[in-house]
């Protein structure tokens, strides 16, 4: 059975069919029409999991916070616990790599990300590009200096540039929300949507896809204390 996955680009989009690879990963899935793979995730529990960070942030555990914000943000709003699972051996749902190997990149190197909606195998799993793009917590221009530092460009530059990079915050909660089978909504719908089809740095999600992730999952009324916190710190991004 072929897949569509999400294709998030900075200038355009696009959605692909790809055959998915087998794995044992054992998933729970049930039908809703109103997904992109037409499935969601039926467990009470759904668990994440980063498999590969990126070089452009020291350590990993910047990138941890970052996509513990973004499915805290997400799972907010459903009945639904989205976890972190942290033992190596275990297999999680939604699988999060930075990859500059992924062969996709060659034919689509101006894709910044990419997901697949449940499913089983790689359904869930979320790949961002580090072939081409830099990816930082804040998506702020990064200096010449610290990207020669970080191995990320070689060779003489001028050391007053800036090079760009690109929001993980943003894109985490993007591919999140494609992870869990919420598709693009466009620009005329919701404007400034998290899910726009374009890149956009909006990292809080608007009340048009709050209700598009609730009308597959369910509705929990967040705790209004709790959502101003978690806005603020997803808002104030993590320091590095
Ligand atoms: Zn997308």
């Amino acid at each position: 059975m072929k897949q569509k996955i999400c294709v998030h680009t900075e200038g355009s989009y696009e959605i692909k069919s790809l055959t998915p690879q087998l794995s044992t990963h054992p998933t729970n899935l049930k039908n809703e029409s109103r997904s992109l793979s037409k499935k969601i995730w039926a467990n009470d529990v759904i668990t994440w999991k980063l498999e590969t960070d990126t070089t452009s942030i020291e350590g990993r555990k910047i990138e941890q916070e970052v996509f513990k914000l973004a499915f805290l943000q997400i799972g907010l709003y459903i009945p639904n616990r989205i976890v972190q699972l942290n033992k190596q051996t275990a297999d999680a749902d939604i699988r999060i790599n930075f990859s500059k190997t992924d062969s996709f990149w060659t034919s689509h190197p101006s894709t910044l990300a990419f997901a697949y909606p449940p499913a089983d195998g790689i359904g869930g799993d979320i790949t961002f590009n580090t072939k081409n793009y830099i990816w930082t917590p804040d998506g702020k221009p990064m200096s010449v200096t610290k990207a020669l530092d970080l191995g990320l460009i070689s060779g003489f530059q001028n050391s007053n540039n800036k090079l760009k990079t690109f929001d993980v915050q943003h894109t985490a909660c993007h591919e999140g929300l494609h992870a869990m089978g919420v598709p693009h909504i466009e620009k005329s719908a919701c404007d400034g949507a998290v899910m726009n089809p374009y890149y956009n740095g909006q990292r809080i999600m608007l009340q048009c896809e709050i209700d598009y992730l609730q009308g597959m999952y369910g509705k929990k009324q967040p705790n209004a204390t709790q959502l101003q916190n978690l806005r603020k710190r997803i808002q104030a991004g993590v320091p590095y």
